[in-house]
């Protein structure tokens, strides 16, 4: 019997016998404990009727365990020298297909209708490069592919700030553009000692329930978002002068905050207090004026 792949020994096994180096700079961290992985993998719910897609299969230790639970999955890497090593160790589960690319230059859409036409739903999974997480997981959530949910393990305070609420010194423009796609929860917090090599921060599984619609109503998304980014630009100001700088320069303030205050949203509060629905509110208004 064959060792799984995520234990020390098979690890270092297969990286020893294929002379495979690790790249800090494609943020390689392989997983080497099997409890981790069965918290990472429960959390996706999947079965025999779903699918599941993973970004940066490494050696493949979570690719194995998804292959155990799903109908196929398609899994994404990006270093060349890893791809025989794949290609070996998961040649036991056929319905594994495994692609040489960059997921952030990928067409994520025209991958699904390859490799998803067959399964009812689809879960990301993945122990991510730490140093592409967020563009990684924005786009995913943008690009409003037909996924179930997104299971990822992540840097601790990016997951922290992704599930932080209104008013807490967690949330910010990364908080409101992740809950208006999907509602995230903490899943578990992770030692540095469950990875070859261990990285230099702690570590968190976060899951990302996508959201068949927004749970705000917006008019112009793209407005929406500048909004939200505008009114972060400078945490310790107001919404008011924040605002202000971005869409009333050189005017009186007279006008912005009477908008505001039709909103409902005090001038003097920061733009940490609002939740999505203030926003949504905002940026509706605000279109409505033609600012
Ligand atoms: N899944 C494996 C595990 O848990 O042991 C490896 C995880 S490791 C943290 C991240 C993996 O993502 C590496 O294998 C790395 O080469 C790959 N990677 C980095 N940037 C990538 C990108 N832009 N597209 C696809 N894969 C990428």
């Amino acid at each position: 019997i064959i060792e799984d792949i995520a234990t020390p020994r098979r690890t270092k096994d297969i990286i020893q016998r294929h002379g495979f180096s690790f790249k800090k700079s494609l943020g390689q961290n392989f997983l080497i404990d099997q409890n981790i992985l069965n918290k990472i993998v429960d959390a996706a719910g999947l079965d025999s009727t779903k699918g599941a897609l993973e970004i940066g299969p490494g050696i493949g230790a979570l690719t194995e365990r998804l292959a155990r639970q799903a109908a196929c999955v398609t899994a994404v890497e990006i270093d060349q020298r890893l791809i025989p090593i794949l290609t070996e160790v998961l040649a036991p589960h056929p319905h594994v297909k495994i692609h040489h690319a960059d997921v952030l230059k990928l067409d994520l859409a025209e991958l699904f209708k390859r490799d998803f036409s067959e399964v009812s739903k689809v879960s990301v999974v993945a122990n991510l490069p730490y140093y592409v997480t967020t563009p990684i997981l924005m786009k995913l959530l943008e690009e409003k592919l037909p996924l179930e949910n997104i299971v990822v393990m992540i840097q601790k305070e990016v997951a922290e700030r992704m599930a932080a609420a209104p008013g807490s010194k967690d949330y910010g423009s990364l908080s409101i553009a992740v809950q208006y796609y999907s509602a995230p929860e903490l899943v578990c917090i992770v030692p540095r000692t469950v990875f070859i090599p261990q990285p230099n921060v702690e570590s968190a599984v976060i899951r990302l329930s996508v959201r068949e619609k927004p749970p705000v109503e917006v008019d112009d998304e793209q407005h929406f978002f500048e909004v939200v980014q505008a009114s972060f630009a400078q945490r310790r100001k107001t919404i008011s002068n924040n605002l202000k700088s971005k869409f009333f320069p050189g005017e009186g303030r007279e006008r912005l905050d009477g908008l505001l205050l039709e909103a409902g949203i005090e001038p003097s509060r920061r733009g940490e207090t609002l939740s999505l629905q203030e926003y949504a509110t905002l940026s509706n208004l605000l279109l409505k004026e033609g600012i």
